[in-house]
């Protein structure tokens, strides 16, 4: 494998030792292709085999190791025909019975009198102790254990047993283990006390103590985020350095913004704008993340810096992930600026072709100041005149193209970005990690507030009792149900609870949105809802984020069981928003204590950071971008969540580094600084001179 000169971590696990073309296919699902994918693979636990227990003391919980001597074994056959080993074995403290199913091989590999180490669950039956299919190994003459004290546990994948997956990983690590290159220089390494990455991955799969296992993954853990954060300061550092418009806004400005406002801001907001003015009046172009809670008031955030930027003689972009909330964006500025001279364009993918013509001449020739549209925004056809600020809602749903939206005009324009999902601290910190950061926690008087009742699913008649005396009294409702896995069932939820709302609210126009349908018709019904043409709406969950339908004040959320938390914030977040207090009835089909604690919970509390909180206790949800995923963001070993001091740290080191040398041109530097280009080069569009 090595002869190839090529570099041995690089090759398919497929000619690991006991691997193959077939089980290298299995690996692929635990992400692991190469050699070094493979020594990356972390074990999820591990189990300390340096207590033996004597057969007397099997207590029956979890997996115990005893130390035994072969009596006799013999192969069994039921009646049916099915097939098992059946062993004896004794220590000093009595006797153990052991079954193999499915296992025909290990009747060889026993013989008389030979000492094994059983690993297993005990049970007892009849009072007697046995073990099913505990892991075997022959002791030999010597006393001494053959397997180290401490072993790593691996993430199971059918069709690979864990003895396979074990032996395969430390036959790479005797040959492979070190051929991991150090990101950081020995010098650093040797002053800070870490580990190096060869010692981290030996720690990790053949530790000594569980200490140095948990040490070698926060060593990695540590790298992966350095190099994450260094290419995220690196970017920062040359945005920082590039010509940007100039927007100061002078008192008579900032009261004339004011003026066309139907509100007072409030002091959250108002801090928001401060931090906005100070980029804006900045000589680096602005790089700022708007984070608030849904109806939290971030539009009006956004329209004072955009309005800022028009009254120092800009242009002014507002990017929407969709064409309603486009729309709905664009209505609201229309409103508020009917008394100005603010010329301003709706700039969709939906528009007719003359149609858009003719904006993006005006575009180009500087007679629009102010567009609103969704990524239509982006096309290469789309030119600006003098193109000041950039605002980009809901960032979470564009990918990274979208983000380095007009990254290579000149001057670089402002960027504003705002989002809603509570994303927690340190997800912020990367995902958003060479942005500014203004919060938004307070709501604006009078807005957002909804109370939430759950309602178990015996009583769900109640639920809909509320609901048509809302519809009687004029409102509109809105019932949401979640997707299913399968899309026949999907379709089948839906009709029958499409049929049974057409028969109860006979009278009551009706609309129905999912998954499979095309744009157009979805956008079409939720326009006529907002109208108000349709009074009840019922929908998969694909409700916009952000949609705003102030008559709408109740919405039923059925299964309410099968959301993460933050969801159903999310969801719950479409209600509340005009002038009557929402209601938000969550019906609870949940079988488990738990599962109803934890709506309880939610119903309890309107903070969308708290709601993140609640989610992020439990695992697996409350991952708006995905950063539990293996691999995310090019991390590996490092939790976002978890290794929250770890990441703060790394950051905090990649800072201090750039300041220092802001091209990593210190020779010490050279592998980190060819990590960092090869893991982030394309994604962050780095380009790192010298
Ligand atoms: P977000 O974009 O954060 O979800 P919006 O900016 O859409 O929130 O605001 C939600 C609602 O609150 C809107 O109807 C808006 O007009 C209103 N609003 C915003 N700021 C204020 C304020 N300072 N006072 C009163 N109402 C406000
Ligand atoms: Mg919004």
């Amino acid at each position: 494998m090595s002869e190839s000169g090529k570099n041995p971590l690089a090759e398919s696990v497929q000619w690991v030792k006991g691997i193959g073309p077939q089980r290298a296919e299995l690996l692929v699902r635990l992400g692991v292709r190469t050699v070094e994918d493979l020594l990356y693979l972390l074990p999820r636990d591990y189990r300390d085999l340096r207590q033996i227990s004597s057969v007397a003391d099997l207590t029956g919980d979890g997996e115990q190791v005893v130390e035994v001597t072969l009596d006799r074994a013999e192969v069994r056959y039921s009646r049916t025909g099915k097939e098992w080993v059946e062993a004896h074995f004794a220590d000093r403290s009595g006797w153990l019975k052991v079954q193999w199913f499915h296992r025909p091989d290990i009747v060889d590999m026993l013989s008389g009198e030979q000492r094994y180490r059983l690993t297993g669950k005990c049970r007892f039956r009849d009072g007697r102790r046995m073990m099913s299919n505990p892991r075997i190994e022959p002791m030999g003459d010597s006393e001494e254990p053959t397997t180290p004290g401490i072993e790593p546990v691996y993430p199971l994948t059918e069709g690979l047993r864990p003895e396979r997956l074990r032996e395969a990983i430390a036959w790479c690590l005797e040959r492979f283990s070190d051929e991991f290159e150090d990101v950081l220089p020995e010098k650093a390494l040797k002053k800070h006390r870490f580990l190096s990455i060869s010692e981290s991955i030996r720690a990790i799969h053949a530790p000594n103590t569980i200490e140095e296992a948990h040490r070698g993954r926060q060593q990695l853990a540590y790298e992966e985020f350095l190099v994450l954060q260094v290419a995220l300061a690196l970017k920062r550092k040359s945005r920082q350095r590039r010509p940007c418009p100039n927007v100061p806004v002078s008192p008579q400005v900032d009261a004339r913004i004011r003026r066309l406002l139907p509100f007072q801001l409030t002091p959250d907001q108002d801090r928001a704008v401060a931090d906005i003015v100070g980029d804006l009046a900045g000589t680096a172009p602005m790089n700022r993340l708007l984070q608030g809670d849904v109806g939290s008031g971030k539009t009006a955030v956004a329209i004072y810096a955009l309005l800022a930027s028009v009254a120092a003689g800009y242009q002014v972009a507002l990017m929407a992930p969709t064409e309603i909330l486009a729309r709905q964006h664009f209505r609201t500025l229309d409103g508020y600026l009917s008394e100005s001279r603010v010329r301003r364009r709706l700039l969709t993918g939906s528009l007719p072709a003359g149609e858009r013509g003719a904006i993006l001449e005006k575009l180009h020739e500087g007679e629009v100041d102010l567009v609103v549209g969704t990524h239509a925004l982006l096309s290469k056809d789309v030119t600006f005149s003098k193109l000041g600020l950039v605002v980009i809602d809901e960032q979470h749903k564009f990918g990274v193209r979208q983000r380095a939206a007009f990254d290579e005009l000149e001057p670089q324009p402002h960027r504003l970005v705002m989002t809603a999902t509570p994303i927690p601290r340190s997800l912020a910190m990367t995902w958003f990690g060479d942005l500014d950061l203004s919060i938004i926690r307070s709501r604006p008087p009078g807005r957002g507030e909804t109370e939430t009742y759950l309602v178990p699913a015996d009583a769900r008649d109640r639920a809909y009792g509320h609901l048509e005396k809302q519809l009687r009294m004029g409102q509109q409702a809105m019932v949401v149900s979640p997707r299913i896995e399968s899309e026949e069932e999907e379709t089948r939820d839906l009709a029958s609870l499409e049929s049974e709302l057409a028969a109860r609210f006979a009278d009551i126009p009706l609309g129905v949105v999912h998954g499979k349908m095309a744009d157009k018709d979805r956008d079409g019904i939720l326009r006529r809802f907002r109208k108000g043409d349709l009074r009840l709406l019922l929908s998969t969950v694909i409700i916009e984020v952000g949609l705003d339908i102030p008559n709408a004040n109740v919405i039923v959320i059925e299964h309410a069981e099968r959301f993460g938390l933050s969801q159903l914030h999310q969801i719950r977040g479409r209600v509340g928003r005009g002038q009557q207090k929402g209601i938000c009835l969550l019906i609870d089909a949940s079988e488990d204590e738990e599962t109803t604690a934890r709506l309880r919970d939610f119903a309890d509390t309107n903070d969308g950071f708290r709601i993140a909180e609640l989610d992020a206790q439990r695992r697996g949800i409350g991952d708006p971008v995905g950063a539990r995923q293996h691999g995310f963001l090019g991390c590996r070993v490092g939790d976002f969540l978890r290794d929250r001091a770890i990441l703060e740290r790394a950051r905090g080191d990649a800072r201090k580094l750039i300041d220092h040398d802001p091209s990593l041109s210190d020779p010490a530097w050279a592998i980190l600084r060819r990590t960092v280009l090869q893991r982030y080069g394309k994604t962050l569009s780095l380009a790192l001179v010298g």
